[in-house]
């Protein structure tokens, strides 16, 4: 059974190539910003083959710094999902989260490498007598490449440094705070840096009319916002079986019943899913989306068998809600709880799972 599905990748990447058996994969604003980089790069002193290499320097930086990530995660047995490109850098999507002290050393990895290229890079450069004096380096040019790369490194390195989530630099201060602190507080703390530092990026990038920055402090808020409430989601269900949060309380659909009857009870019941039964074994799920596009496509008068997920997302009562929370945390999702002998015992939504976070908060559920 499909206990565990794979993750579903991040939307929006246009191709994926794998490297040490990692899928990385190009979003498409990454595409976009290295068409533009061609661009740029045509019309100033670079060749055309110098503007290439530099354009692989650092979509090699930028690679090696999220391989440097993964290969550190290995060593403490996490594997990685997905590396995505971003026009900011690139993210790598580990298979559990990591325990502070191990996220200090997987994020510390990243920048570092982008640091020691740069080194190596400027003293090659340096050796072979062809540094050229920073104030001069406006233009790249051919003889300047190497050099421009060291620096598009030493950026990297330095930019990913700050101490602010979703960078690097804020997962190490969040690291480095929960050895004093509790992991809540501690990320709250990263978090808030980094929201800060994000309204102060697109303030400056507003009065300087410098729109990269803007974009860029659209980024990190984003980052740090989802950043806060994945640890609030994470720290909240610590010690929680799903069997704590599921719906126990919920209507469910025939095996023989038409497409109408189930839009019936969408409308009836303030459920979005329904599980099908065919006596007392659970045989699909109807979800919301399948039932519309069943209506548009099938009709009222046919049935949800046809038009049910047989391959439904489950999980035995004693799961974590750590694990189920990032595969339900997508709006509209759905996961049925069933018992070894597959009898049904419950739903578990993206919707009720964040009414018991709120119940958290509010103290009113408590670990046993
Ligand atoms: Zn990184």
């Amino acid at each position: 059974m499909p206990a565990d599905k794979q993750p579903k990748p991040i939307p929006g990447s246009v191709a994926t190539i794998r490297i040490l058996g990692i899928p990385v994969r190009l979003h498409f604003t990454f595409v976009l910003m290295l068409v533009y980089l061609l661009f740029l790069g045509m019309s100033q002193q670079q060749s055309r083959v110098s503007t290439a290499f530099y354009i692989v320097g650092l979509f090699a930086s930028v690679l090696l710094h999220e391989l440097a990530h993964t290969v550190v995660a290995r060593h403490y047995g996490i594997g990685t999902i997905e590396i995505v490109m971003f026009p900011i850098g690139g993210i790598s999507r580990p298979e559990r989260p990591p325990k502070p002290r191990e996220d200090l050393w997987i994020a510390l990895a990243g920048p570092l490498t982008n640091l020691l290229l740069a080194a190596a890079l400027l003293a090659w450069v340096a050796t072979h007598g062809g540094l050229v004096p920073f104030r001069q380096m406006q233009e790249p040019t051919d003889a300047t490449l190497a050099q421009w790369i060291a620096v598009g490194n030493l950026a990297l390195g330095l930019f990913n440094l700050v101490p602010a989530v979703p960078m690097d630099g804020g997962r190490i201060l969040r690291s480095l705070l929960a050895r004093r602190k509790p992991e809540e507080e501690a990320a709250r703390i990263a978090a808030r840096a980094g929201q800060f530092l994000a309204v102060l990026f697109g303030l400056v990038g507003l009065l300087w009319s410098n729109f990269i920055l803007v974009f860029v402090a659209l980024f990190v808020y984003l980052g740090a916002s989802q950043e806060s409430s994945a640890v609030r989601g994470r720290i909240l269900t610590a010690g929680f079986p799903v069997s704590a949060a599921m719906l126990t309380d919920f209507r469910v659909l025939r095996h023989g019943d038409t497409i109408r009857d189930a839009g019936n009870l969408l409308l009836a019941t303030s459920q979005h899913d329904f599980p099908v039964m065919h006596g007392d074994s659970v045989v699909g799920l109807l979800t919301r989306r399948r039932l519309v596009r069943a209506m548009m496509r099938d009709g009222a008068e046919a049935y949800v068998a046809g038009a049910m997920d047989r391959e439904f997302p489950r999980f035995s009562p004693e799961t974590s809600l750590q694990d189920v929370l990032s595969k339900v945390s997508a709006p509209g999702s759905c996961a049925l709880v069933m018992d070894a002998d597959d009898q049904l015992l419950g739903m578990v939504t993206s919707e009720n799972v964040s009414e018991f976070l709120l119940l958290r908060q509010a103290k009113m559920v408590q670990p046993e």
